[in-house]
């Protein structure tokens, strides 16, 4: 495994392997790995000949007020998950080199980019959907792969690859868990033991939400949203929930009336633990 921080060495290396025929999986993180970037690396070993993890904490997808300076930060631990996952590159930039002094282009899915978590972050999906496409024509892919734990992220780069006809195809895995059912993420580092162990009621309560909609028929997504959030005040009295939605998967359009509706339901959801904000959601079809 090697660890390249040059952005033209990087191309270089992944024209080569192009025109040797090699099929490119690439991974984007910002690091301080666990099991969910595992599951990401792991099917691109699977799928690809040579595996690209790119590790950089982009700050354009930080507003102001976030956690950018405190994100964790590992690098020696992540280099040993790579090697363990069976990378081959880790592209680990500089900042300085990826927003030059003189860079001014950036790349927005409109609409899309608007809704749900770009309410509470706005200019958030703007700063990962640039830090995509520049990762995109660094690392050269044929396979991307994104986690489902990031919902809107992968409607919002899903879009952007179909409308800038970008030719690599996008591979999404499923959101691993802890065995309580929290959301594996690097910011549960900051939540101590009993905010991990109330913050499960989170995973707890999109399920609670997917029975009631296809076990008990609530036709109003009103009254789900309602009962979810009785639930979670309930069951996780030091939470504090930011927003709960139900949508489709694609437009991510809200649904009110269930009655009618068939196809894949996304519920999606934030809430803070302290100043920790959680992200979860639940996809299925109805
Ligand atoms: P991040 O390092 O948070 O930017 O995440 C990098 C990629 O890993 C994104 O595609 C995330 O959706 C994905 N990811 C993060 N957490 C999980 C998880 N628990 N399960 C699956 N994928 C995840």
């Amino acid at each position: 495994m090697k660890v390249i921080k040059e952005i033209k060495a990087m191309q270089d290396i992944s024209e080569f392997c192009r025109r040797a025929g090699k099929k490119i999986g690439f991974i984007p993180t910002m690091g301080f790995l666990h099991e969910g970037h595992c599951a990401l690396m792991l099917k691109a070993r699977d799928e690809s000949d040579i595996v690209i993890t790119s590790i950089f904490v982009n700050p354009a997808q930080f507003s102001p007020n976030e956690d950018f300076k405190d994100y964790p930060r590992d690098f020696l631990r992540d280099y040993h998950i790579c090697k363990s996952c069976g990378v081959d590159y880790i592209f680990y930039p500089d900042a300085k080199d990826i927003y030059t002094k003189d860079f001014y282009t950036y790349v927005n899915v409109n609409s899309l980019s608007e809704t749900l978590e770009g309410k509470y972050r706005q200019e958030h999906f703007k700063g990962v959907v640039t830090i995509v496409l520049k990762l995109f024509n660094i690392t050269k892919p044929h396979f991307t792969y994104f986690g489902q734990k990031d919902a809107q992220q992968v409607a919002v780069i899903r879009k952007m690859i179909n409308d800038l006809n970008i030719d690599i195809k996008l591979r999404v895995c499923e959101t691993v868990r802890e065995i309580n059912g929290l959301a594996k993420s690097s910011r549960n580092t900051y939540l101590n033991k009993e905010q991990k162990e109330e913050a499960s009621v989170l995973y707890k309560a999109l399920n609670e939400a997917k029975r009631m909609i296809l076990e008990e028929d609530y036709d109003n997504a009103k009254d789900v949203k309602k009962e979810i959030k009785n639930f979670i005040e309930t069951n996780s009295p030091n939470s504090s929930l930011q927003y709960i939605a139900v949508t489709d998967n694609i437009n991510l359009e809200k649904i009110s009336n269930l009655k009618d509706y068939e196809g894949d339901i996304l519920i999606s959801l934030a809430a803070y633990y302290g100043k920790t904000r959680l992200i979860d959601n639940i996809l299925f079809e109805k």
